[in-house]
């Protein structure tokens, strides 16, 4: 049956091919366009307000068979003997063949044009000059060109003459004077932006039409040097004896902590779940003797988006058994410098160690202004009055979640009072004395005092005043006022994390006692010395964690793993309170650590947020090919969407309003 289908389909596109006459499929460039009688025009303007190109499905066969006849859409072509960018003064007086987009044409008289033409490697000049031999044919081909079409080049390398060399162009000294033009394929002349030309578009259209804005020459290279740091990341990791391993997609629900996407399967009621993370899997190789692990792994986790996350991203996971916390260290610093010095040319820290510092140490960074009670102070950062940040780029900077951060701007009529007027200053313990304030904080008129309360117990990642001095400086570099050089790298372990933190969630506290949750994860092992308070005080127990931050940034987090069944199950069922359900859900865990699994720990880097940085670019959308929107939506193909009522009812989900 199948090869009679296969006998059909091919004498069919025998009888398409004869259909379409060998003319159609000839080496051949003329296309039929009428001279224009415009002295200096530009291609086809494009409406970039437009979001919906016309659709470009022919009216008949008849219409699509007279189109293809017309250009050398499906004809051979010859192969290009260059990139553009490669093209340079050596090369002047070769004949060359280059493909790539054509971008706005400059046409200054009929017999002279210029048209710049793009590909992956940069952009040269395509110039048609005089009229003689063959360069009506040219012309021809270039008068009805709208920009972005593809087309494939024939014609000799000249010097620009010196007046016109371009010294911002990569090939300005040079261009190509044309001696045919091959159109590949035309676009029509509503795209809804230009790649290198997006000023009047939103993020929104730049994500929807991701074919087009990835042709910007930033994104290209964004993607390359990705390309590049997974080369050198494997290339590491591999030289150090790990194995690439390829863990499950469809994983199981598991209360590991982030919430998870699910997956409906069509037999009634079981679910796989996307991995936040190959956390278990990676315990499993060490129990199964791999020694040392590696993936560049998808990781999915559906949180409350936030501008540098994505519901989807991109790990380097690795583990290691037999390591101690430094082991790892060493090995992650080692393979953070290959990557630096491969993209960056630097040499992260000088090639010293990369220094550490302790949690509580780096958290309480941020001046104390205030005891507020026994469990609140009042923090605040000084923005000095020569930073000058207009009021709406401040309101922006301080609305935080759905809070509102309080900034005081110091006046001479403030400046004496400003503390005992604030909302909260009844609160305050002891006495509200503003003039010892402004000396503690060193602040004068003109200053500004941005303030947060904040637990006095320290956990979780950053307090809300360490996000938004992240923020500012950003700010404040953006607009010259702070001068942070993009080559300087500051690298920092942080270690001592508490295990538990208090549970944020109120309704669990009081509906299952649950007081505590893992600060990273229920695998991580806690610190030796402070075991012994792990029954009746586990919240000062500090974890064998390490975060990696990069400027003030955290780009990666690991810990030493829990390799005992007996504590870990303590640890589920005592500490954090799991029911039997919950702690079944991990029974694969126990039964591998209890099988003779090795001490083992390990880290994960955030790819994303990493190459952001290598990227010097503030958003990991730019770096990532087909990122989903602010709002979790991926705008190219319109997910997350509907089904039909056949496979809602294949998966028996019903969907209520
Ligand atoms: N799997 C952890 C995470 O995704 C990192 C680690 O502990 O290796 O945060």
């Amino acid at each position: 049956m199948q090869a009679i289908r296969t006998i059909q389909a091919s004498s069919r596109l025998r009888g398409l091919a004869s259909q379409l006459g060998r003319k159609s499929l000839a080496y051949s460039l003329s296309t039929k366009i009428v001279q224009s009688p415009s002295s200096r025009r530009q291609l086809s303007t494009h409406n970039p307000s437009s979001t919906t190109p016309a659709t470009t499905s022919a009216n008949s066969f008849a219409d699509l068979h007279a189109e293809l006849l017309k250009g050398a859409t499906f004809g051979g072509y010859p192969t290009r003997t260059h990139k553009c960018g490669e093209l340079n003064k050596a090369m002047v007086g070769e004949h060359v063949v280059l493909t790539g987009w054509a971008q706005n044409i400059r046409k200054f008289s009929d017999d002279l044009m210029f048209l710049p033409l793009r590909d992956h490697s940069g952009t040269i000049q395509l110039v048609l000059k005089g009229s003689g031999t063959g360069k009506g044919d040219v012309r021809k081909s270039l008068q009805d060109l709208t920009a972005e079409s593809v087309i494939c080049v024939e014609g000799r390398v000249v010097a620009r003459e010196d007046t016109a060399i371009n010294p911002k162009m990569q090939t300005g000294e040079i261009e190509v004077d044309l001696a045919s033009v091959r159109i590949l394929n035309k676009t029509h002349k509503n795209l809804p932006f230009l790649p290198n030309n997006q000023s009047q578009v939103n993020e929104e259209v730049r994500l929807k039409y991701r074919c087009l804005d990835l042709r910007r020459d930033a994104l290209q290279q964004n993607l390359r040097r990705r390309s590049l740091a997974a080369w050198v990341i494997r290339d590491y990791l591999v030289e150090q004896d790990f194995v690439e391993v390829e863990t499950p997609m469809l994983f199981k629900s598991t209360p590991e902590g982030a919430r998870e996407f699910v997956v409906p399967t069509r037999n009634s009621g079981s679910f796989y779940a996307l991995p936040q993370s190959p956390q278990q899997y990676k315990q499993l190789l060490m129990a199964s003797g791999v020694d040392r692990y590696f993936q560049i792994a998808k990781c999915f986790r559906d949180e409350d988006l936030r501008a540098d996350r994505q519901p989807e991203f991109t790990q380097i996971d690795l583990e290691v058994s037999f390591g101690s916390a430094r082991d790892i260290q060493a090995l992650v610093e080692g393979l953070v410098r290959s990557v630096w010095r491969k993209l960056k040319d630097v040499e992260p820290c000088g090639g010293e160690p990369f220094p550490r510092m302790n949690y509580q140490v780096a958290m309480s960074k941020i001046q104390h202004v205030a005891d507020i009670t026994d469990e609140n102070i009042l923090e605040a950062i000084i923005l000095k009055g020569s930073m000058k940040l207009s009021g709406s780029d401040l309101k922006k900077l301080t609305q935080h979640d759905t809070q509102v951060i309080p900034v005081v701007k110091l006046t001479d009529k403030n400046v004496d009072n400003w503390l005992s007027k604030l909302p909260f200053t009844h609160k305050i313990k002891g006495a509200v004395d503003t003039a010892a304030a402004n000396r503690t904080l060193d602040v004068q008129v003109g200053d500004s005092i941005i303030l947060n309360t904040r637990p006095t117990f320290l956990s979780g990642g950053q307090t809300v005043l360490g996000k938004v001095r992240l923020e500012l400086a950003n700010a404040l570099k953006m607009k010259g006022l702070l001068d942070i050089p993009s080559s300087q790298y500051n690298f920092l372990w942080v270690e001592g994390f508490p295990l538990f933190s208090p549970s944020e969630d109120a309704s669990m506290v009081d509906t299952t006692n649950r007081k505590l949750s893992a600060t990273h994860h229920p695998f991580t092992a806690p610190v030796a010395e402070d075991l012994h308070l792990l029954e009746t005080s586990p919240e000062l127990v500090r974890g064998q964690h390490y975060d990696l931050v990069l400027n003030g940034v955290e780009i990666g987090g690991g810990s030493i793993r829990i390799h005992s069944p007996k504590l870990q199950s303590y640890v589920f069922e005592q500490v954090l309170k799991m029911t039997p359900l919950e702690c079944s859900r991990f029974s694969h865990l126990i039964d591998a650590l209890s099988f003779g699994c090795p001490p083992h720990g390990g880290l994960a880097l955030g790819f994303d947020r990493m190459m952001a940085i290598l990227c010097d670019t503030p958003s990991i959308r730019d770096v990532i090919a087909f990122p989903k929107s602010s709002s979790g939506r991926d705008l190219v193909v319109g997910s997350p969407s509907g089904l039909t009522e056949q496979q809602l009812s294949e998966y028996k989900i019903k969907v209520t309003e």
